[in-house]
């Protein structure tokens, strides 16, 4: 099943956030089993404001690779701590800095948080993870295993999409649910 939300327009957030008339959000609902074999569905919970901070993020950068965190409890992110990218080719492939990472932990800490999610941008790329993002996810699962990918393959119509890849780099894509009312196609 896909589901596309449409994302209004938003210029009143911050002088940050560049507006485009059209963002579409694509999730896919991906089905796995559980251990008792109870199928269930993987999801991620971003709010539309943090949903536009990402794309934000992410055209800013451009056309470099955009890299943060998503605070948050569980699987709902409340926040969008943005981080330097600095991976010497920054134009496809993205590195955290130690020093950013370690306060990023400690601010999670201090409010009862933790990273929901680690996200960076493909910018010209779709929204999935490559071969490298695979392998970064499996190094890097102890932070967090949810990964989320802005893609502006169209500069347009960004792309956000969301995946859970456990330590052995399976890849599972994840619901992004949101606030607000959900997309309805016109009668
Ligand atoms: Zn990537």
């Amino acid at each position: 099943m896909r589901i596309r939300f449409v994302i209004p327009t938003i210029d009143s957030m911050s002088e940050r956030i560049i507006v485009h008339p059209y963002i579409y959000i694509l999730a896919t609902s991906v089905k796995r089993c559980s251990a008792n074999h109870e199928p269930r569905t993987l999801s991620i919970k971003i709010p539309r404001l943090l949903l536009a901070e990402l794309i934000s993020h992410a055209l800013q950068d451009d056309p470099n690779e955009s890299c943060g965190l998503l605070l948050g409890v569980g699987e709902i992110a409340d926040e969008v701590h943005r981080m330097s990218n600095v991976n010497v080719k920054p134009i496809s492939r993205y590195a955290m800095q130690r020093g950013e990472l370690l306060e990023a932990q400690e601010k999670a800490k201090k409010s009862d948080r933790a990273f929901v999610a680690i996200y960076h941008s493909h910018t010209f790329t779709q929204g999935y993870p490559s071969k490298t993002d695979i392998k970064n996810a499996v190094a890097v699962a102890s932070i967090s295993t949810r990964h989320v990918i802005i893609s502006l393959v169209e500069k347009t119509r960004p792309v956000v999409r969301a995946f859970e890849i456990d330590p052995k780099a399976n890849v599972t894509e994840l619901v992004i649910k949101t606030d607000g009312e959900q997309y309805r196609a016109s009668d």
